[in-house]
């Protein structure tokens, strides 16, 4: 890559930095970022070869390590966050399997909100206790259960996600960090459901950031992804582990996710309207019996939302009158939108949690999280509000 081609643009604004942050142009100068499908890279002597490996040129050396179209990815994303680093990963499970095992050792602790993404809940629940990391759950919403879990000395993380999934409750960040960093532990937080535009973790006090590009960072619906974002030393812990245990993210899903970053504020923008619309509709709704939403001021946790997020949600929870029969009828009336458990994409999707993402739970850890039988998770997609709503209105007509 020639040295007068390359050009970093380090723009204030979140727009500026999504289309033209971390590019670096080859020596055809491409508008559009270039995918560099390789495996490996040729080096021009034995000594330069000698010199990448031993780290004193930082060029690339394999793709498991390093990529160079993974690597305008992660400095994209670098950028948007606010970090000393990223690190890409294969999907958003390896990214937050990846941030877990760079904190925790045998013998430590980790405290875990119990309102998480289903595969979070089996690494912090079912995973790390059978490698010697003990781990305990608390209502992510309760401070003093929070305060009374860690212990000093030994708890070396705590793991939330806010907006939680899928019943869109939030935890407070900045009091958590503060727990944590007076327990002498870092604070990771999944950010998926508040995208990296709403919230921003960091400023508010977390350590580690954790993303699954696989929702609104793609929001396409095409391939798999996560990153991990963090301070300097962490990053290369994390470098570390992805260097040695292999999810690393392939080039062409890094350019589809760059691609996808070009257009991440318009569509997460116009997705928050779309549902702050619907949000207060499906509340006056007779057949809703309860609707969740960050945005709406009857949200109970309205002045935390306020405070911690610049915008609503592109999701809406709400609970049927009737239970799952009733859940189940408005989920078969639609046409528009589509029964899917994916979500930040550009199509609106519905899901079931308590007979689908939440299945693996008791019913009654599934009480504790508000997932009832008549719950119902809406992904806000693009299309036109009200198409939307009449696919929904009509649908919960006939079920009511
Ligand atoms: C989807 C999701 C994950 C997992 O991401 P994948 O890309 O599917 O591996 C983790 N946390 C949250 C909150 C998610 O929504």
């Amino acid at each position: 890559m020639a040295k007068h081609a390359k050009r970093k643009v380090t723009a204030p604004g979140p727009a500026t930095t999504l289309v033209h942050g971390g590019i670096e142009r080859s020596h055809f100068g491409e508008t559009s970022e270039a995918i560099f499908l390789t495996q490996g890279y040729v080096y021009e002597t034995a000594e330069s070869a000698e010199a990448r490996f031993k780290g004193d040129d930082p060029g690339h050396v394999y793709s498991r390590y390093s990529n160079p179209t993974v690597a305008m990815f992660e400095e994209r994303m670098r950028l948007l966050e606010g970090a000393g680093g990223a690190r890409a990963t294969a999907s958003g499970m390896a990214a937050v399997n990846t941030a877990l095992m760079a904190s925790l050792s045998a013998g430590d602790h980790v405290v875990a909100a119990k309102a998480l993404f289903g595969s979070c809940r089996y690494i912090i629940e079912d995973l790390l206790p059978r490698f010697g990391v003990r781990s305990t759950l608390v209502d992510g919403a309760d401070l003093a259960q929070w305060k009374r879990a860690v212990r000093k000395g030994k708890t070396k993380a705590l793991f939330l996600e806010s907006p939680t999934n899928p019943t869109l409750e939030l935890v407070d960040i900045a009091a958590v960090a503060d727990i944590a960093h007076k327990a002498g532990a870092k604070l990771i937080v999944d950010n998926v459901f508040a995208t990296p535009l709403l919230q921003k973790p960091l400023a508010l006090g977390a350590d580690v950031v954790v993303y699954s590009a696989t929702k609104h960072i793609d929001g396409q619906g095409r391939c798999l992804g996560g990153v991990v974002l963090g301070d300097e030393d962490f990053i290369d812990k994390v470098h570390t582990l992805l260097k040695h245990t292999g999810p690393s993210m392939s080039p062409f899903n890094a350019w589809v996710l760059l691609k996808g970053l070009e257009t991440l504020p318009i569509r997460v923008e116009r997705q928050c309207s779309t549902a702050a619309i619907l949000a207060d509709r499906i509340a006056d709704h007779p057949a809703v019996k309860r609707t969740l939403y960050p945005g709406r001021p009857d949200h109970p946790q309205a002045d935390l939302a306020a405070r911690q997020m610049s915008g609503g949600s592109t999701l809406i929870a709400f609970e049927m009158k009737g239970g799952k029969k009733k859940a189940f009828a408005v989920s078969n009336a639609l046409k528009v939108i589509c029964l899917s458990n994916n979500l930040g994409d550009a199509k609106s999707l519905i899901t079931h949690p308590s007979t689908t993402t939440h299945q693996r739970l008791t019913e009654e850890a599934r009480r504790e999280l508000g997932i009832t039988q008549g719950v119902l998770r809406f992904s806000v997609g693009l299309e036109d509000v009200e198409d939307l709503w009449a696919d929904l209105s009509r649908a919960l007509d006939k079920a009511a």
